[in-house]
């Protein structure tokens, strides 16, 4: 479709600055940014923006939509959960790809693919994760940067499943950069995770609420020094996704004066949430069930505080989305499903108990939710700002707008029964309309496979 208008009397966010300015989209791509006073004609085709905020879609660097976990079980589909996205001006996800055991990482790419081509409403890329280092699997990443995927996840955590050894991860890192990628990890401390379940479960301790002494705060801040450690040796950069504790951000703060590059992402509910929820009535800890766990309110009040130090370099929500149904399953705390929603919520969550709250300014929100998720994943060449060349994926949001409650909660949300500040009025992506009144305009599934460059 080709499309030609002006969204004139925004006030522009980037990343960088906070301008009155007229932009014209053609195509699919931003064409121009006009600050105002100019005098030039606009086109006919006009959106009056009359000073609301205009900021570039959101990208949500980490997500699990869909994804299988064993049986007829999986996360809420690509198509709602994709919708939610857009509902709350997030155009552009990345998700991971997980091969099954002895599964190649092409194929686990081409399944994943398969599913998101079918059913994405918003453009997307995938991680890929990789469960063994096998020459074979080793051999295949050269090929996948090549592709687009630069980012490989690794874990740390989930013994006999997912887990790989320190020596496993130092030559995934070696490989990865090597090929021009960069390694994402979850850092938790398998082994001493396994540990502690089996203990718990021996004496009994079977119920949901013990789900976070099987995962302390000392198994991801060691799990992150490890990690820290192999990006020195290697000279692999390294993203610590889903960032909780006080003493791992500390670990990666130091570490980072040293010269080492390891980056930090933190969701939404580690910043905004605690462990309170594990108190509360058993749906509310089925809510809360989610690796890491939700942290004692010190960690949340450290990493908001923390939420202008460079080394975070993304907002994401790790949005898998279960039933509450589904999270009932299993004989412990163990068997129960991973995972929340905040897909949809994460733009007005970090407004409201970001920006309203003076933590950070307007442009470090767009900073933490686009920018630099962008720059993290390879997608600076095509997403994250408004600047002239860059896909035409805009929200238009209403930062005064008060008591707003979220259009697409779900029964299993940590966001239910808040009032929101902030409402996202209009969303484009790739300069179609997508989101007009809060319903979305789309009567086909739109997203597209972006190829992301080296990050
Ligand atoms: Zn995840």
């Amino acid at each position: 479709m080709t499309t030609s208008f002006c969204i004139k009397n925004a006030t522009v966010i980037n990343d960088d600055g906070m301008v009155p300015a007229d932009v014209l989209v053609e195509d699919r791509c931003i064409a121009e940014i006009l600050p105002r006073p100019h005098s030039r004609t606009l086109p006919d085709s006009v959106v009056d923006a009359d000073g609301l905020w205009l900021l570039p879609g959101g990208i949500d660097a980490h997500t699990h939509f869909g994804m299988p976990l064993g049986g007829d079980l999986r996360s809420r589909s690509w198509r709602d959960s994709s919708e939610a996205a857009i509902h709350g001006g997030t155009t552009t996800i990345v998700d991971f790809a997980n091969p099954e055991p002895g599964q190649s990482l092409h194929d686990a790419v081409a399944r994943w693919r398969q599913a998101a081509d079918k059913e994405s409403l918003c453009d997307y890329g995938l991680h890929v994760t990789v469960p063994d280092t096998s020459a074979e699997r080793l051999r295949e990443i050269p090929d996948l940067v090549a592709g687009g995927l630069p980012t490989f996840k690794a874990f740390l955590a989930y013994k006999d499943r997912l887990m790989l050894s320190p020596e496993q991860l130092a030559d995934l890192m070696r490989t990865v950069h090597g090929s021009g990628g960069t390694v994402w990890l979850h850092a938790e401390d398998g082994e001493l995770n396994a540990a502690l379940t089996a203990r718990l479960i021996a004496d009994g301790k079977t119920a949901p609420q013990y789900h976070p002494q099987a995962h302390p705060a000392a198994s991801e801040i060691s799990a992150i020094e490890t990690g820290i450690r192999l990006a020195e040796a290697t000279g692999c950069p390294l993203t610590v996704v889903h960032l909780s504790t006080a003493g791992g951000l500390s670990k990666i703060i130091d570490a980072r004066k040293f010269g080492t590059d390891v980056r930090a992402e933190i969701c939404i509910q580690h910043l905004f949430r605690n462990d309170d929820w594990y108190r509360g009535d058993t749906a509310q800890v089925l809510t809360a069930i989610m690796s890491p766990p939700l942290r004692p309110v010190s960690d949340s009040t450290f990493l908001c505080k923390h939420l202008n130090n460079p080394g975070i370099v993304q907002i994401s929500t790790d949005h898998c989305e279960f039933a509450l149904s589904d999270k009932t399953a299993g004989k412990d705390f163990a068997g129960v499903p991973n995972g929340g929603s905040g897909v949809g919520e994460r733009l007005i969550v970090l407004h409201t108990l970001g920006v309203a709250t003076g933590l950070i300014t307007p442009q470090r929100w767009v900073e933490l939710c686009a920018t630099g998720p962008a720059r993290n994943c390879g997608l600076a060449h095509r997403k994250g700002r408004i600047a002239a060349g860059l896909d035409a994926d805009l929200v238009l949001f209403d930062p005064r707008a008060d008591d707003v409650s979220l259009p697409f909660n779900a029964e299993n949300s940590l966001w239910v029964g808040v009032n929101w500040r902030g409402r996202v009025l209009k969303v484009w992506l790739q300069g179609n309309p997508v989101l007009t009144k809060g319903k979305i305009s789309l009567d086909r599934n739109f997203g597209a496979f972006i190829k992301r460059d080296h990050a």
